[in-house]
Order: C-alpha cells, then structure tokens, then sequence
C-alpha cells in the first residue's frame, strides 16, 4: 500500500475549520485508490506563539524535515496584530518556512467556474467561460532577498535601498516549473517582466528567451511588461495561460489573479521546493490563496474548497497522483455546479456551512 506523509499546519481563524474538511475530503479520494495517509498536526502562527512563544516553533520545522510535503491553513489575525512587525505571524512563520525549505516556486491557479462567473468583479461578457490560467511565481529571489540598506547621508537626508538580484540558473529553474505547466495545458508561456527598465529584466528575458527554444521548442512564449500584464489581466486575463514571473512582479500580479477569479474561498496554491522528496517529486508547501478570515472565523461558514483543492495540488506535484487530483477537482467543481454554495460564493443560492460543502464534496468523490 503507498502511504503519503505530510505535516499538517493548519494555524489560525479559519485555518483548523477548513483543513479539517479537507483531510476528511482527502481520506475519502486516497482510500479508494489503496493510498493510506500518514499524517502530524503542529503550531504555526499566532497559535504557535501562544502556545509555544514562537510563530515557527522548532518542533514544527522538525515534524516539517520528516514529511514529504506540508498542508498549511493560513496564520495571522486581529490578536497578534500589535505585536513589532518581525514577529507577526505571517512573517515570522510563513517566511521562515519559505525560506528553510528553499520554496522557490510558487503556483497559483487562477480557476473561475463558468458557474460563479458572477464572483468576479469583471463583466461577465469579458468572461464568459469563467478563468482558467496560472501564475508561476519565482519566491525565493529578487528584490524581497536582495541587499538593503537605510542611511543618512552627509547632508542629512535619509536614503534606503533594496536590491534586485537574479542569477541565470534562478530563472532557469522557475522556468522548469513553467515549461512543466505549458505542456500540461495549452502550451503557451507568456513570460513577464520590465526589460525596458530594469537589468534584471533584461536576462529574464533573455534568459527566458534562449532556454525555452532550447529545451520546449514546442511551446508558444511571449514577452510582456508587468504594467500591461497588470492592465490586460483586468481586461481579458484568459489571454494568458501561464504567466511566470520574477517575485515582486508575481506577488502583485497572482493577487490580480486572485480577485479577478472572485472568492478566496476557491483559490489554492503550491510552493515547490529545489529538493525531491523520498517520492522523487518537488517537497511543496500547499495553502489557500486566502488568510484567516477573521470576520467569519469560528463560525463554521468558510468556504473549504480552497483547502480542498490546495490538498489536490499537494497529490499531483509532491506526489504525482494526478488521477486521485483530478478526481477531487472534479468533485468539487460538480458540488459549486449542482448549487452546494458557502456564503462566499451562494450569490442568492442557499448558503450551506463548512462541514456540508465538505460532506457534498465527498459524496461526489
Ligand atoms: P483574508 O484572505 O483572510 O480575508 C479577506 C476576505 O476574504 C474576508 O472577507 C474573508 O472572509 C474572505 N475569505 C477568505 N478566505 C475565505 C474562505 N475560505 N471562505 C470564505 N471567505 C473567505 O485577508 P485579510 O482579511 O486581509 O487577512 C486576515 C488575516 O489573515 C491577517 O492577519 C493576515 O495577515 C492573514 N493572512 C494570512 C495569509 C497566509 O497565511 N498565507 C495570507 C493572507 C492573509
């Protein structure tokens, strides 16, 4: 029997009420198909720092090194808001942890359902079959991990820097992951960057440029800059297919993505790392798009599809079960379509909790 290990960190506000649904979802896909799961919850987050004085304690990073993937919830909200900004919960966990395990790549699809068109804040003439694309972010470089530095200058000005840096083989590897999601779709990149602009630019074009004629021939690349990719996704974003990107540009541009496909309820994301687990897949962290959502937290009414659908995301790339992701995308695709709506997405429909979209989830399984 193949058994999956993963840690599980699901965090704060609405992080345990939605991991919780998806386990039960991922219980109810892997079974079936003879895969046993073997699992271990531990603190992150704001929880961690009042249960352990640390938002990423070490006994979770340890629990984390053993598995071969990590399934994390969200961290964060209102009770740890005051506290200095290097030991708040999102930067004190979710960086750390990025940064540890050398989580370079971030993927997030941007999937609307044709049926929950009316969540977008586009027209729904501009999308008519719903959104289906993918950002592939670069996380570990760039500007964010660059040199600062703040000084005062002999005239008593102050002046601060950060500095953006990319090495070719950094681009090359984020382009591994892009070429790898092209082939799996519609074979088209379109690579974005500020070549007019920025020297970094100008080798991640270049360097995007020479690699894909080299090892994708096949594919269709095109180049933009990241103001009109900004500007085209709010005007027709299913011109894209894969996006990548360098880190700044992909973190402004995924979150585009993010309320132009509507509720974060339905939105995941992967985080690949530069080292093979034991399956001889990329060791990924796997979270929702969202955060912790304290407005609804503890109220039972989260929409869990974005946990569910990060669960799926963890099956193909850490473990490469695509059939058993598929079958959970398609589940839950077919309970949104057959009206099993949270408040986030019921537009009108009756609102269902937490656990039934989950339980609606499973019986589709
Ligand atoms: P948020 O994503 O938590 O919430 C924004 C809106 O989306 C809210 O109205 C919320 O109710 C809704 N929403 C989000 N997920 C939902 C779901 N699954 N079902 C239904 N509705 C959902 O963003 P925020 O309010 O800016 O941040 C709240 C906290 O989360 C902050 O402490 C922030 O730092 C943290 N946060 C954490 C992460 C992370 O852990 N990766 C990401 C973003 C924000």
């Amino acid at each position: 029997m193949q058994t999956l290990k993963f840690a599980v960190l699901p965090g704060d506000g609405i992080g345990p009420e939605v991991m919780k649904v998806a386990i039960d979802a991922l219980k109810a896909a892997t079974g079936p198909a003879g895969i046993a799961l073997e699992y271990e919850e531990a603190d992150v987050g704001g929880i961690a720092i009042d249960n352990h004085g640390a938002a990423l304690p070490e006994a979770t990073v340890a629990l984390c090194e053993k598995a071969d993937a990590i399934l994390f919830g969200s961290v964060g909200g209102p009770k740890w808001e005051n506290l200095p900004p290097a030991e708040q919960p999102e930067r004190a966990a979710l960086l750390p942890i990025r940064k540890h395990f050398s989580l370079f790549a971030n993927l997030r699809p941007g999937l609307l359902y044709k049926e929950l068109t009316d969540a977008s804040p586009l027209k729904t003439e501009r999308i008519p079959d719903g959104i289906d694309i993918v950002c592939v972010r670069e996380l570990t470089g760039g500007i964010y991990f660059g040199p600062k530095e703040t000084q005062t200058l002999e005239d008593g000005d102050v002046q601060a820097s950060d500095t953006m840096v990319y090495k070719r083989s950094e681009i090359e590897r984020i382009l591994d992951v892009a070429i790898a999601s092209a082939k799996a779709r519609s074979g088209k990149i379109c690579s974005v960057d500020k070549a007019n602009v920025l020297t970094t630019s100008v080798l991640w074009r270049k360097t995007a440029t020479e690699y894909i004629a080299d090892k994708a021939p096949e594919l269709e690349l095109s180049h933009m800059y990241v103001d009109n990719a900004a500007m085209q996704m709010a005007r027709d974003p299913n011109q894209f297919d894969v996006l990548v990107t360098e880190n700044m540009f992909g973190d402004i541009l995924s979150d585009e993505i993010g309320i132009v496909c509507g509720s974060l309820g339905m939105l995941s994301s992967a985080s690949l790392g530069t080292q093979n687990n034991q399956h001889g897949h990329p060791f990924g962290l796997y979270e929702p798009s969202g955060g912790t959502a304290p407005d609804i937290a503890g109220q039972g009414i989260a929409n869990p599809c974005a946990q569910i659908l990060s669960s799926a995301l963890m099956l193909r790339y850490s473990f490469g079960l695509n059939d058993v992701s598929e079958k959970i995308e398609a589940a839950v695709k077919k309970a949104v379509m057959d009206d099993i709506r949270t408040g986030d997405i019921a537009f009108g429909k009756p609102a269902v909790s937490t656990s039934e979209m989950g339980e609606a989830i499973k019986e589709r399984l």
